[in-house]
């Protein structure tokens, strides 16, 4: 059953809702106009189930519950198009990233490669490891034979306040 479908069977949950939205009042979320002037800039489109302007809507009616468990959420790319071309200046990028924070908060299955980038920076302090590139001929380069300067890796005070950051430190 598509999420769609799932939630033309939904129930409001006010808890949820105001959960999602307390962070986000500023950008007056609840002033969208459904212009879709987010939608038709984001370049996530073809991957959201659901898209920007739908989850504004379903977040003002209460409709959480259901996102917190899609996959939509974890889709964004998080250009931030969608806050940049908003005529009420709503954000559907923070309200995802929200929902994003409540989906973690109550401990809601969060995708295998989020793990892995939080698992690089705590092991390395960067996202991903420094990869190399192959050229058209198939030589492969690594930053000191583009002559690009070497990458400093960032010490245990970075740990600590990452540590912190996640509380766990
Ligand atoms: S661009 Fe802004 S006002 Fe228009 S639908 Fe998107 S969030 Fe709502
Ligand atoms: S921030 Fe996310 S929802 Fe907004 S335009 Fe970019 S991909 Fe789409």
């Amino acid at each position: 059953m598509s999420l769609k479908d799932l939630m033309t069977m939904a129930k409001p949950a006010t808890e949820l809702r105001f959960k999602a939205l307390r962070n986000v009042w500023k950008d007056k979320p609840l002033d969208c106009l459904q212009c879709m002037r987010c939608t038709s800039g984001c370049t996530s489109l073809k991957l959201l189930e659901l898209k920007p302007h739908e989850i504004v809507d379903l977040v003002k009616f209460g409709l959480v519950e259901e996102l917190l468990a899609s996959d939509t959420i974890w889709t964004c790319s998080t250009c931030l198009k969608c806050k940049e071309r908003c005529p009420q200046m709503a954000s559907p990028y923070d309200l995802i990233m929200s929902i994003r924070n409540l989906a973690v908060e109550r401990e809601a299955k969060v995708p295998e490669h989020y793990m892995k980038a939080v698992g690089n920076i705590l092991e390395t302090g960067l996202v991903q490891g420094i990869q190399k590139i192959t050229t058209r001929k198939m030589h492969t380069l690594d930053r000191e034979a583009l002559a690009l300067p070497k990458i400093a890796y960032p010490g245990d005070r970075f740990k600590e306040a990452f540590m912190k950051a996640l509380g766990g430190g």
